[in-house]
């Protein structure tokens, strides 16, 4: 990640058109009945914690249930870096309980 990170999500959450072609090779979207689990999940809690400024509990539940693998990258017909946005993610969240 060479820019700023939260231009970095700010610009690959844009990308996102939340068509959910994604969902279909993410592995941990089945872990329970609930989209937060998949990739297109995750990308809309980036987008409503950078338009918002909201970030609740079970975000961060999503966010930490990523494996990083980038299945989703290779189905995102967008090229989403969503693995890149989780990480920049809890970067900001590491950032928030230390400080
Ligand atoms: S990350 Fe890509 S595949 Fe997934 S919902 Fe967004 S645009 Fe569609
Ligand atoms: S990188 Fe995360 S969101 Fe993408 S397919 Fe893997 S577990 Fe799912």
């Amino acid at each position: 990640m060479k820019d700023d990170p939260l231009d970095f999500i700010r610009r690959e959450v844009s990308k996102c058109v939340f068509c959910g072609f994604c969902e279909y090779d993410c592995p941990t979207l089945n872990i329970k009945n609930d989209r937060g689990y998949g990739p297109r999940g995750r990308v809309r809690v980036a987008k409503i914690f950078i338009e918002k400024d909201i970030f609740s509990e079970k975000s961060l539940e999503y966010i930490y249930t990523c494996v990083l693998c980038s299945a989703c990258v290779l189905s995102c017909p967008a090229k989403v870096d969503v693995p890149g946005i989780v990480v920049a993610m809890r970067r900001f969240i590491h950032k928030k309980i230390i400080d």
